[in-house]
């Protein structure tokens, strides 16, 4: 199907607002973004990038949308506990868990980012963490604008 990611970012955004009452802005050069995917997933995908953004930082959480030619790419920022350098690659494990957040009281089943990872595969993209313990975390996800014939993320 085809969607609309900055209205699709915005409704989420609404929906954790009286959870959280946090702020969170989304930066776009566009007026839409429209591309080929599964809205429920996409949707699966952003809550659980803000879920982790709301738990492990305290200062405001940015999105920043854009497009170039053949993808869309959507970050995720926040400027909080960072991950330190040499775990950023298991947390894409499933269960892994950074030790410093096994005992906030925000818990965590250690499955988000798996189910994050599995999410932008079926749409044949990609997603990396770049990400400074004690500054911050961005997580970039990279999703193509056509989905290829035959492969359509349902
Ligand atoms: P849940 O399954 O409820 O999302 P979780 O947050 O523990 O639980 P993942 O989303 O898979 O699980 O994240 C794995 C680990 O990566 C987290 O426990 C945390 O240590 C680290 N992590 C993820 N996102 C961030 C972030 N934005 N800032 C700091 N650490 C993070």
């Amino acid at each position: 199907e085809r969607i609309e990611l900055i209205g699709c970012c915005g409704q989420i955004i609404a929906h954790l607002k009286p959870v959280h009452d946090r702020q969170i802005t989304i930066f776009t050069d566009e007026k839409e973004i429209w591309f080929d995917a599964n809205l429920v997933k996409i949707k699966q995908l952003l809550v659980i990038l803000l879920d982790n953004a709301l738990k492990y930082s305290s200062d405001p959480i940015e999105i920043l949308l854009s497009t170039d030619e053949k993808d869309v790419h959507i970050r995720v920022k926040d400027y909080g506990i960072g991950i330190p350098e040499g775990e950023v690659k298991r947390v894409f494990e499933r269960f892994y868990r950074v030790d410093s957040s096994r005992h906030r009281k925000t818990g965590g089943t250690g499955l988000g980012l798996p189910i994050a990872k599995a999410i932008t595969d079926v749409h044949q993209g990609t997603i990396r963490i770049d990400s400074v313990e004690g500054e911050g975390t961005e997580v970039i996800v990279t999703l193509p604008r056509r989905q290829q014939e035959g492969l359509s993320p349902r």
